[in-house]
């Protein structure tokens, strides 16, 4: 039976293929590098030709590295990173310029002038989002203010616009098939997301031309098939493109959060929390965003995003920079060493702080320090400084929903800190799982597309896939909680003090 499933998982810095069998267990890995370019400061880019031919070659590995069959691929999912920017030519198939990727921050002024031109709620009322240059929208229209007669071929529909789903969905259908799943659609400042269609005034206001932007479709259905014209997937011609979902809700998908009520935050070099929240389209008013999540078998489902810049990234740093621990497992031991933190606190601040504070001024500091204080002593500031700022972004969500979050799954590559790990749970006084198989986005395309092609009959079988590596429960008496949690926010205050009297002063 055709019962195997590819996710394409095209991320920052790599292009994946994950090919899962019907537990949803992994049975082949492939994996290709990107090149990132920074050809200014602030500036990121991607070669879209690059993003596609690492990733028709992780395709092809995949396959070939698991000797099945053409006809036992039943489905393609794809994740990818979202945002990222790519305008190409329908007639050639050639991008019109490098990918913006979505750490981009060249259209700060644009986002700016937004601001100041009071659109701030009107954008959030339609599109769930905050204006900032992460999104793709005035990305767009900074590539199509480059050259004047660009703006005439889109509006002629010459070029198309896509983020990298788009792009990946279009090449491997040969052309055929324009569009993009409503999660990506949420992320472009340009999509209505109760009306789940594209806001044409906010496309006018940006000067985008509606007739470049694919077509907004759900995260679940056959968009098309892999044409038989692209070198070396001619084994694979004809299967399903069958999902498509952006990576962070992807991974809320593949944890098995399908209830509204359930979340998931993944710790990489930052962290992401999603909430589900069910057909429920919360606005907020602490600096969360709303997009949707997926769309399934006709319901919309949404969800309410947090996001912390730096988390893994200061385990690095004390790896790397600081030179403190030879591994960042090494972190874990130190930490393990003292039975309380002595007092000393970390705010990774290092670019400002995101949600819920978003403010760029506030600079990393460590509080606290006595003569007494070592590498251990910093180790555990910095772990239990990853877990201060989920709980901030739980909290903002809680307050937000008026519904209790009753447990947090996590991921990402710092989940396996067990210190972490329990530390958040005490904080958060809720149980935290953590999944056997933590390579939830792939799983979450996988499953997108599977659903969409009969592999698997719906969420209930999907959520007895579910296999959990390990619960950590609270087990903190509350005085000391709230002792520890009001002591790190004066520590964020402070850290945000500090950078608005340094501000003129930094360089
Ligand atoms: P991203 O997808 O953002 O690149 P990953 O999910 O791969 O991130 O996670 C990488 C992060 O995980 C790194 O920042 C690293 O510091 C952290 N990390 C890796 N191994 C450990 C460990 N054993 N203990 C704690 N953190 C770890």
């Amino acid at each position: 039976m055709n019962s195997y499933v590819i996710a394409v998982d095209q991320g920052t810095t790599s292009s994946r293929a994950i090919l899962f069998d019907r537990q949803g267990h992994i049975v082949t890995k492939a994996q290709y590098p990107i090149t990132q370019h920074y050809p200014k400061p602030g500036w990121v880019e991607h070669d879209a030709m690059e993003i596609l031919s690492t990733e028709l070659l992780a395709i092809q590995e995949v396959f070939e590295k698991s000797g099945l069959g053409s006809g036992d691929i039943a489905a393609i999912g794809i994740t990818n990173q979202r945002e990222t920017t790519v305008v190409w030519d329908k007639a050639t198939g050639k991008p019109v310029c490098n990918a913006i990727v979505w750490q981009c921050r060249r259209t700060a002024d644009t986002c700016e002038r937004l601001t100041k031109d009071g659109l701030a709620d009107r954008i959030l009322q339609s599109t769930g989002l905050l204006i900032d240059p992460y999104f793709s929208g005035t990305k767009l229209k900074w590539i199509l203010d480059q050259d004047p007669s660009l703006r005439d071929r889109a509006r002629r529909g010459e070029l198309l616009f896509g983020n990298v789903d788009s792009w990946l969905i279009w090449n491997l259908t040969g052309g055929e098939v324009h569009v993009t799943d409503y999660s990506n659609a949420s992320r472009t400042m340009l999509f209505d997301i109760d009306n789940l269609r594209w806001d044409e005034e906010l496309c006018k206001i940006l000067d985008v031309p509606v007739e470049m932007l694919p077509e907004p479709v759900p995260s679940s259905m056959v968009y098309g098939r892999i044409s038989s014209r692209i070198q070396g997937l001619s084994a694979l011609a004809g299967t399903p493109i069958a999902g498509s979902v952006g990576d962070q809700p992807a991974a809320l998908f593949g944890q098995g959060c399908f209830q509204p009520g359930q979340a998931k935050n993944t710790y990489g070099t930052g962290c992401f929390t999603l909430l589900n929240t069910g057909s429920q389209s919360v606005r907020s008013h602490q600096g969360l965003l709303t997009s949707v999540a997926w769309s399934l078998n006709g319901k919309v489902s949404y969800a309410l995003e947090g996001s912390a810049f730096n988390a893994g990234s200061a385990i690095q740093w004390l790896r790397d920079a600081c030179q403190l621990i030879p591994a960042a497992h090494e972190c874990d031991i130190q930490a393990e060493t003292l039975r309380h933190n002595d007092g000393v606190y970390f705010v990774p601040a290092f670019t400002g702080l995101g949600a819920p504070y978003w403010d760029v001024d506030a600079r990393g500091s460590f509080f606290g320090l006595t003569r007494g204080s070592g590498k251990a002593h910093m180790c555990r500031a910095v772990l239990e400084s990853i877990a201060y700022e989920v709980t901030d972004l739980v909290a903002a969500m809680d307050r937000e929903t008026e519904t209790d979050i009753l447990e947090l799954r996590v991921d990402g590559g710092a989940c396996v800190s067990d210190f972490m790990m329990q530390f958040q749970s005490d904080l958060l006084k809720i149980p935290v799982i953590r999944p056997v198989m933590v390579e939830t986005t792939a799983a979450g395309a996988a499953y997108l597309a599977g659903l969409a092609t009969g592999v698997w009959s719906g969420t209930e079988e999907l959520a007895k896939l579910q296999e959990t590596d390990r619960v950590f429960d609270p087990n903190m008496l509350e005085k000391k909680r709230s002792d520890l949690l009001s002591n790190w926010h004066a520590a964020v205050e402070l850290s945000r003090q500090w950078g608005r009297m340094t501000k003129n002063t930094q360089e």
